[in-house]
């Protein structure tokens, strides 16, 4: 029996279907599976991302409930705070960021986004930014405001939800195409996408496998917290308790020096997929996972006959914010 998800209400921002383009000179120069790519970094909202799709449903829960201004946290390049800065923008909202460590004055990349969306920006310091968020809820509504907190990475189930439909977009595209997909291959790191697509996955009937390639957190932990965030988004979605802990498939081998250092395996990813395919990769996260990719092809992971999806998530405005080490 199809599953039928009982969406939550939405707003309209992202520019959907992503498209769904092929990678033949990739592909050729790897000698590998053949390539595919979900470009989520053309979401639209200022630059675009996978946060997009997540706020369509965050959004519709913040005017649902009238808030009148976005609050949310993330590191000083967080691509999401750079589009939740956009969103509140377009929908009349306040926004207010809590960044990671100390004030950075350079403006470049995202945080040079975040100031021309007009968000307001504060720095937890020795605090991490949830340990800091709430003192900034509590001031906006000592102002008479009334803000709403957008979790960590809009991971939480509306966020999440954007993922299962994702999944749905996907899949009408494949079979508009008459496409199979063996592997589906994504950055993760707060585990909103992974599980908005292995429980999509399973609702739309994906047969395929999907591996997300974490950026900063051992496989363990992400799996876990991925798979209970899915379980939690199946009930919100009046599918029932779905636990699906055993299609949650984690790669920490790429973590290298840590969350945003770059190393030699995310240059050679971004500068190959520029080069080859003109199409632009971030050094956070999609230059890590595609980096992971071309590392498991030159492993032999993947069969020649095999056709792999690359989940683009965004990111590329972070670019401009690693200029000098992009080029080292
Ligand atoms: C946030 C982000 C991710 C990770 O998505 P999660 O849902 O947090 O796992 C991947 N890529 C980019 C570019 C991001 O900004």
């Amino acid at each position: 029996m199809p599953m039928n998800p009982n969406y939550p209400e939405r707003v309209s921002i992202a520019h959907l279907p992503s498209p769904l383009e092929a990678l033949p000179r990739l592909s050729k120069y790897l000698g590998g599976p053949e390539l595919w790519i979900k470009r989520d970094d053309q979401t639209g909202l200022a630059l675009g991302g996978n946060k997009t799709r997540k706020l369509e449903f965050l959004v519709a829960d913040a005017l649902r409930n009238g808030h009148d201004h976005l609050v949310t946290m993330g590191a000083p390049q967080s691509n999401h705070c750079r589009q939740t800065a956009a969103a509140a923008a377009h929908f009349g909202l306040g926004c207010s960021l809590v960044l990671r460590g100390s004030e950075q004055t350079e403006m470049s990349g995202n945080l040079l986004l975040d100031r021309l969306l007009g968000a307001h920006l504060y720095w937890s310091g020795d605090e991490t930014p949830p340990q800091f968020a709430p003192r900034v809820m509590r001031e906006l509504e000592a102002m008479g405001r009334k803000p709403y907190l957008v979790p960590y990475g809009g991971s939480n189930v509306l966020g999440a939800t954007s993922y299962v439909a994702a999944m749905g977009e996907l899949m009408r595209q494949l079979s508009a195409e008459n496409l199979n997909i063996d592997f589906i291959i994504f950055a993760s790191s707060s585990g909103g996408t992974q599980a908005g697509l292995v429980l999509g996955a399973h609702v739309y009937d994906f047969r395929g496998k999907l591996l997300g390639i974490s950026v900063d957190r051992p496989a363990g932990d992400l799996k876990s917290q991925a798979a209970a965030l899915a379980t939690a988004t199946s009930t919100h979605l009046g599918l029932g308790l779905l636990s699906l802990h055993d299609r949650f498939e984690v790669n920490d081998d790429y973590l290298g020096d840590g969350y945003g250092i770059l190393s030699e395996t995310e240059r050679e990813a971004i500068t190959l997929v520029a080069q080859k395919e003109g199409v632009l990769l971030d050094p956070v996260y999609t230059g890590r996972a595609m980096g992971g990719l071309i590392d498991l092809i030159r492993w032999g992971a993947f069969t020649r006959g095999q056709r792999v999806l690359f989940w683009h998530t965004g990111g590329s405005p972070a670019l401009f914010a690693y200029g000098s080490h992009l080029l080292a």
